[in-house]
C-alpha cells in the first residue's frame, strides 16, 4: 500500500521551526486548493506572496514544462539562454542595466548587501561601511539579512551578529538624518514593510531617504521581495512612488511559485561585483529562469497591473464591510494585492487566532506580527472567489467574536 502522509509526520520528520497548519493540501488550481481529503479552500495567503498567478497558472506551467524538455541547469561556468532573455527583460522594464541572479529573496538581499560594502570599500575606502535599516523591517534569514532586519528576535542566539549596522524608527525621515554620515555605506529599506505589518512607506520618507543617500553618496537599497512584480498595481512599488533606488532585490512573485531571486542595479555599481567577488550554483537556472521570464512579460501588462488595482478597491470595501458588522479591524491598508487590517484593542495580538477559523471556513490567509490579518492573494484572482472567500472570512471572524 502506498504510504499517505499525516500532518503528525511533520512532528516526527521535519525540524520543529515552522508549525503549519493541521490540513495538508495537495492540488491547487487559481485561486483554489483541495487538501487530502477533498475540502475545498479559497487562497488569500498566495504562498506569502509568492503564487502571484495562483496555482498552476497555464502560463507558467507551459513555460516550465517547455524548459523541462529542452535543459534544466549548466552552472554559471556556462550561461543560458534563458537566464540571459529574464535578465533583459528585466532591465528593459525597470532602471537597472544589470541583474544577479539568485534562489530566494535572502540570497538577494545578502547580494545587495556584500555588493553595497564592496562598492563602497572601492570607491570610497575601508570606513565607508555602515548600513542603515529599519526597526520591523525583514530582509531574510541569512545571518547578514537577519542582522540588517529590524527583529533582533530572528538573530539572537546565533552569536556575534556581524558590526556596522544601524536600526532607524520606519517613516522617521530625522531618525535616518541622525544615524547618516559619510561612513554610511547604503540604507536598505522595504517600500513597504510586510512581515513587520503591512505598513507602507510615507512618500515624503522615501524621497528624504534618497535625498539623503545622495547627500551622503550612500547606496539606497530598496528590497521589494515581498511588493515587486506587480503586487503593488506597478512591475514594482518604486515606479508607485517615482523614487527610484540604487539596487533592488526581488523574489517571491518573481517565480510565481518556483525559487528565484534577482539583486538589479545600475552600470555605475555593478562593476563592484567583479570576476569572482560572489555567486551562486542555482543562480540562473535555466528552469527557474524560464517561469520568472514568463510570469514578468505575463504580468507587466496594464490589463494585469489595472486589474490589480481593482481588486485591491474590492478587498477594502468588503473587509470594511465586515468591520462593520464586527468592529475587529482597526485598520485596513495596504498596495494592489498585498494587504493588511490591523486588529482593534479589544482584539490585540489575536490576529493568529482567525487563521485555523478561517481553514476551517475554507480560507487560507496569513499575519503579519500577532496584531495584523495579511492577504497577498493571486495578482489575478477572479472576483467571484474573493467575495466567497470574504463571506467565509466573516464566518471566521464572527466565531473570533463568540469566542471573546
Ligand atoms: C520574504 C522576504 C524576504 C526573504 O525571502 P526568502 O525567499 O524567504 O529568502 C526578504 N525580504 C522581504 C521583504 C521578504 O518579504
Amino acid at each position: 500500500m502506498s504510504y499517505t502522509p499525516t500532518r503528525s509526520d511533520f512532528d516526527r520528520y521535519m525540524a520543529p521551526n515552522y508549525a503549519p497548519q493541521q490540513v495538508i493540501p495537495v492540488r491547487g488550481e487559481g485561486s483554489r486548493l483541495w487538501d487530502q481529503e477533498g475540502r475545498e479552500y479559497i487562497d488569500f495567503a498566495g504562498g506569502i506572496a509568492v503564487n502571484a498567478l495562483g496555482h498552476c497558472h497555464p502560463v507558467l506551467v507551459d513555460a516550465l514544462k517547455d524548459q523541462a524538455d529542452k535543459l534544466w541547469h549548466l552552472a554559471n561556468v556556462y550561461t543560458n539562454e534563458p537566464a540571459l532573455k529574464l535578465a533583459k527583460t528585466l532591465t528593459e522594464r525597470t532602471f537597472a542595466d544589470k541583474v544577479f541572479l539568485c534562489s530566494s529573496g535572502g540570497e538577494a538581499n545578502e547580494a545587495a548587501l556584500k555588493l553595497a560594502r564592496r562598492w563602497a570599500y572601492n570607491e570610497h575606502g575601508e570606513h565607508k561601511d555602515k548600513i542603515i535599516s529599519f526597526r520591523q523591517s525583514f530582509h531574510g534569514r541569512t545571518f547578514f539579512t537577519v542582522s540588517v532586519g529590524g527583529q533582533p528576535k530572528y538573530s539572537q542566539g546565533f552569536g556575534p551578529v556581524p558590526g556596522g549596522i544601524l536600526h532607524a524608527e520606519f517613516n522617521d525621515l530625522e531618525a535616518v538624518r541622525e544615524l547618516m554620515g559619510d561612513d554610511t555605506c547604503a540604507v536598505m529599506v522595504e517600500p513597504m514593510q510586510g512581515e513587520g505589518g503591512i505598513v507602507p512607506a510615507t512618500q515624503e520618507f522615501l524621497e528624504g531617504v534618497r535625498a539623503l543617500c545622495d547627500e551622503h553618496q550612500a547606496l539606497l537599497i530598496f528590497d521589494e521581495v515581498q511588493t515587486g512584480v506587480g503586487r503593488s498595481g506597478s512591475l514594482y512599488a518604486y515606479m508607485e512612488y517615482g523614487v527610484t533606488p540604487d539596487i533592488l532585490t526581488s523574489a517571491k512573485s518573481l517565480g510565481g511559485g518556483f525559487p528565484v531571486g534577482a539583486m538589479l542595479t545600475t552600470d555605475a555599481i555593478a562593476p563592484a561585483l567583479g570576476i569572482g567577488t560572489h555567486g551562486s550554483t542555482y543562480g540562473g537556472n535555466a528552469l527557474a529562469s524560464a517561469v520568472a521570464l514568463a510570469a514578468v512579460e505575463f504580468i507587466d501588462t496594464p490589463e494585469v497591473l489595472e486589474g490589480v488595482k481593482r481588486r485591491h478597491a474590492l478587498f477594502r470595501e468588503l473587509l470594511e464591510e465586515i468591520n462593520h458588522k464586527h468592529g475587529v479591524f482597526k485598520e485596513v491598508r495596504g498596495m494592489g494585492m498585498l494587504m493588511g487590517a490591523q486588529m482593534s484593542p479589544a482584539f490585540e495580538g489575536r490576529a493568529k487566532d482567525i487563521l485555523p477559523l478561517a481553514i476551517e471556513e475554507g480560507l487560507m490567509a496569513l499575519i503579519a506580527g500577532p496584531n495584523v490579518l495579511r492577504m497577498a492573494p493571486s495578482l489575478v484572482i477572479p472576483e467571484e472567489d474573493i467575495r466567497e472567500g470574504m463571506a467565509r472570512l466573516e464566518r471566521a471572524i464572527a466565531k473570533l467574536v463568540a469566542q471573546a
